[in-house]
C-alpha cells in the first residue's frame, strides 16, 4: 500500500492507472507479426491488454472469403502464449449475434472510395462488430494497423461521431522482407506470386523517392509512377491506385497535407492491399493516435 498526501499526488497516480488500463487488439486470427506488433504495443502502453479473435460474416461480401477465411485457432493461442496478452476473446458468431441486429449501421462518409468500391457494406460490417466490440471490451486504447488504412480512417470518424471515449493508435505496417505486407490473405498466394507482389512496395517508394527529390506536387503524377510499375506484374489486375487526402480520404489537386497513395491488387485468388502515407514533404507518417476530439483533419 501507499499513502499519499496530498491531493495533486493523487489525482495524477489515479489518472495513470485509469489511463493506463485496457489496451485492445481486434483481429480476425491467423496471426502474423503484424498483428503482434500491435499487441505488444498495446502490452507497453497499458494494464491489461485484450485481443479478439472474430473473424465477422457482416464484414464479408456474398462472393468473399468468409468461409475459407484461415482459421488457426489452436496455432494462434500458441503464439500468444509467448507474449504477455491477457485475455484473448474468441467468441463465436452465435455469441456476437444471437439474433439478426435490429439496427443498420450505415456510414456514408470515407468508405465510397477505395475499398468500399469493391466492398460495399464492407465498413457497415466492421463498424458493427467494432461497436460492439468496443462496448464489450471497453478499452482506453484501441490498436489497428495502417495497413488497413480506411478502415483506420472510417473508425477514426466514427470515434469522432459517437464520442468514442477511446484513444485509436495506428501503427506502422510490417513487411516481409521483399516488402511485401504481411496479411492473413498472402496464404492465397503461390510464391511466385509473392515474389512478383513485392513490386506493390517498390512502386510505393519510387513515388515517395520522386517526390522527395523532384517536388512532385500533382496527384496524378503520383498514380501515374505507382501504375507503371503495377502494369507490369505478371497474372494481376490492378483494382485501384488513388491519391487522397489522410485521413479524410477526399480528392486532392495538389499534395499540399497529409495524403494517402493506396493500391489494391487482385492476383488469382487473393487482393491485396498496400499505401503509404505522406507528408506533403514525402515524409512517411506510420504512427497516428486519434481520439474524439481530435480535430487536425480538413473540415467534413
Ligand atoms: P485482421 O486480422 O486482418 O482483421 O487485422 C487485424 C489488425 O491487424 C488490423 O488492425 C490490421 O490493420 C492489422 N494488420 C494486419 N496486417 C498488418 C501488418 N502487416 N502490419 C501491421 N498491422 C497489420
Amino acid at each position: 500500500m501507499r499513502v499519499v498526501r496530498t491531493i495533486s499526488e493523487l489525482k495524477s497516480i489515479l489518472k495513470k492507472k485509469r489511463d493506463n488500463a485496457i489496451g485492445f487488439v481486434p483481429t480476425m486470427g491467423a496471426f502474423h507479426e503484424g498483428h503482434l506488433s500491435l499487441m505488444e504495443q498495446s502490452i507497453i502502453e497499458n494494464a491489461i491488454t485484450v485481443v479478439s479473435l472474430f473473424v465477422n460474416p457482416l464484414q464479408f461480401g456474398p462472393s468473399e472469403d468468409f468461409d475459407t477465411y484461415p482459421r488457426t485457432e489452436n496455432k494462434d493461442i500458441e503464439r500468444l502464449e509467448k507474449i504477455k496478452v491477457d485475455y484473448l476473446f474468441v467468441p463465436s458468431v452465435e455469441e456476437m449475434y444471437p439474433t439478426e441486429p435490429s439496427i443498420d449501421i450505415s456510414l456514408h462518409e470515407r468508405t465510397d472510395k477505395l475499398c468500399g468500391q469493391s466492398r460495399p457494406n464492407h465498413f457497415d460490417g466492421v463498424a458493427t462488430v467494432l461497436l460492439k466490440l468496443f462496448n464489450i471490451v471497453q478499452p482506453n486504447r484501441v490498436y489497428m494497423g495502417l495497413k488497413d488504412a480506411q478502415q483506420f480512417s472510417v473508425v477514426d470518424l466514427l470515434v469522432r461521431d459517437l464520442n468514442i471515449p477511446i484513444e485509436l493508435v495506428g501503427l506502422p505496417t510490417i513487411r516481409e522482407e521483399n516488402g511485401l505486407a504481411k496479411s492473413s490473405r498472402n496464404e492465397y498466394l503461390t510464391n511466385q506470386e509473392k515474389q512478383d507482389a513485392a513490386v506493390i512496395h517498390r512502386s510505393l517508394l519510387k513515388a515517395q523517392k520522386l517526390l522527395i527529390n523532384q517536388g512532385i506536387k500533382e496527384p496524378k503524377q503520383i498514380e501515374q509512377i505507382v501504375k507503371s510499375e503495377l502494369e507490369n506484374v505478371k497474372n494481376s489486375t490492378i483494382d485501384y491506385i488513388d491519391v487522397l487526402s489522410y485521413p479524410s480520404l477526399k480528392q486532392i489537386n495538389n499534395l499540399e497535407d497529409t495524403f494517402i497513395i493506396a493500391v489494391a491488387i487482385n492476383f488469382k485468388n487473393a487482393r491485396l492491399i498496400d499505401n503509404l502515407i505522406l507528408s506533403a514533404e514525402g515524409k512517411t507518417i506510420d504512427l497516428l493516435r486519434r481520439n474524439s476530439d481530435a480535430t487536425n483533419d480538413d473540415a467534413r
